[in-house]
Parts: C-alpha cells; sequence; structure tokens
C-alpha cells in the first residue's frame, strides 16, 4: 500500500504545528517547528499568514491525514463510514481512525511514532484474537486482543520496545498486560480520547462542498 516516505517534519512544518511524527526528537529543542515555525520553501512564511476558509479547511484535513499517516483515499473512505455512523461525523472519523491497528500499537507505547508502529504490523510482530495479522489500516473492535507473536518477544528491537512500553500510560480504552505485552480494546475510543486539538468540523465542511 502506498505511503508517504518524505522527510516528516516538512509535514509538521507546513501545518505550523507539531504532528509528533519522531517521537522522542519530538519533545527536545532539535524538533524544526520549535527552532522555526515556518512552512517549509522560499515562500513559507508567507503561506503561514494565510487564513482563507478553504485554505483552513484543507490544513486540518491535512494535519489529521499526516497525524495518522493516511493517504487521501483512504481518509475519504474512513470519512464515508464515519458519515455513515451516528453521532457527529468529525468525531466519528477521528475515533475511527484512533482504531487503526497501527494507532493501537503505537497506543500501547510499544513504538516511539505511528510510522515505527506501521513498520512493527507489517513486519507480523502482532496477533488480532490470536490470529496473525500485518495490515496497519485494520479497524479494531470492542474486545480485540492485540498481542505480540512469541517470535517477535525474542527480537533485541521488540526487547527494547518493551522497556519504552513500561514508560507510557495507555488511554482509557486500552486495558494493558505490560508483563505479556497484549491491550484488550475494553471500549471504543470517544473524542476526548483523541488528544490532537483537532478542528473536525472544518475537515466535515471541506467534504460537504
Ligand atoms: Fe514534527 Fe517531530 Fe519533526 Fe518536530 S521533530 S517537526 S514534531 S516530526
Amino acid at each position: 500500500m502506498a505511503r508517504y516516505t518524505g522527510p516528516v517534519c516538512r509535514l509538521c512544518r507546513r501545518e505550523g504545528t507539531k504532528l509528533f511524527l519522531k517521537g522522542e526528537r519530538c519533545l527536545t529543542d532539535k524538533c524544526p517547528v520549535t527552532r522555526r515555525g515556518t512552512a517549509p520553501g522560499q515562500h513559507g512564511a508567507a503561506q503561514v499568514k494565510k487564513n482563507r476558509e478553504y485554505y483552513m479547511q484543507l490544513r486540518e484535513k491535512q494535519k489529521a491525514k499526516r497525524y495518522y499517516g493516511v493517504l487521501e483515499r483512504q481518509f475519504r473512505t474512513y470519512f464515508e463510514m464515519a458519515d455513515k455512523q451516528e453521532g457527529q461525523t468529525g468525531a466519528n472519523l477521528l475515533c475511527l481512525l484512533e482504531r487503526r491497528f497501527d494507532n493501537v500499537v503505537y497506543r500501547m507505547g510499544l513504538a516511539e511514532s505511528r510510522n515505527e508502529a506501521r513498520q512493527l504490523v507489517l513486519h507480523a510482530h502482532f496477533t488480532i484474537n490470536g490470529k496473525k495479522a500485518d495490515v496497519p489500516s485494520i479497524i479494531v473492535k470492542k474486545g480485540d486482543v492485540i498481542a505480540l507473536t512469541d517470535k517477535s518477544r525474542d527480537s533485541e528491537k521488540v526487547k527494547s520496545l518493551l522497556e519504552l512500553m513500561e514508560q507510557k500510560t495507555a488511554p482509557k480504552w486500552l486495558s494493558l498486560d505490560k508483563n505479556k505485552a497484549t491491550a484488550t480494546v475494553v471500549a471504543l475510543p470517544d473524542r476526548d480520547d483523541v488528544d490532537f486539538p483537532f478542528q473536525e468540523h472544518l475537515i466535515v465542511e471541506l467534504y460537504s462542498k
């Protein structure tokens, strides 16, 4: 499946905000958003000053896509799914994105970034309900149990990630067993579980034109 492979800090600078795509580095003063704060390119500084309605809506959609590492077609599919659900479409959309398998691995604390979580999933380090699962876009359901495979536990890379997991706190919709490195989806996430200040109504307005 296609994905963005260019420099990720550029994406944050384009959106004018930290999207936390690089793990620990995002929390240091090496972060380019902290150091420069302007959009990339020759006219970057001028672009930040734009404030037109369409521009704001487009930027909010791009921000969400980049935060969760989703490309346009798939993001549109999530929007259509969210629109068919009961409740507010924007909140539904963010909750669907939170339920992506790669995001769940990130939320378990087993990866420093969603991109790293995606790589771990693609390399078949996990099972869902005891079955091998290597598709990052799987949407988890209430009651699903996500676990490391036995083989993966012996890998040096995963051992260091398990140490990372010890320091992280999972969201309330995931029940973590840190000893077994498993997570159970005990509830579906709601809007309050999304810890980025998205203005999702702008995304809904954009797609409703
Ligand atoms: Fe974004 Fe992190 Fe790079 Fe800062 S360090 S620009 S938050 S990816």
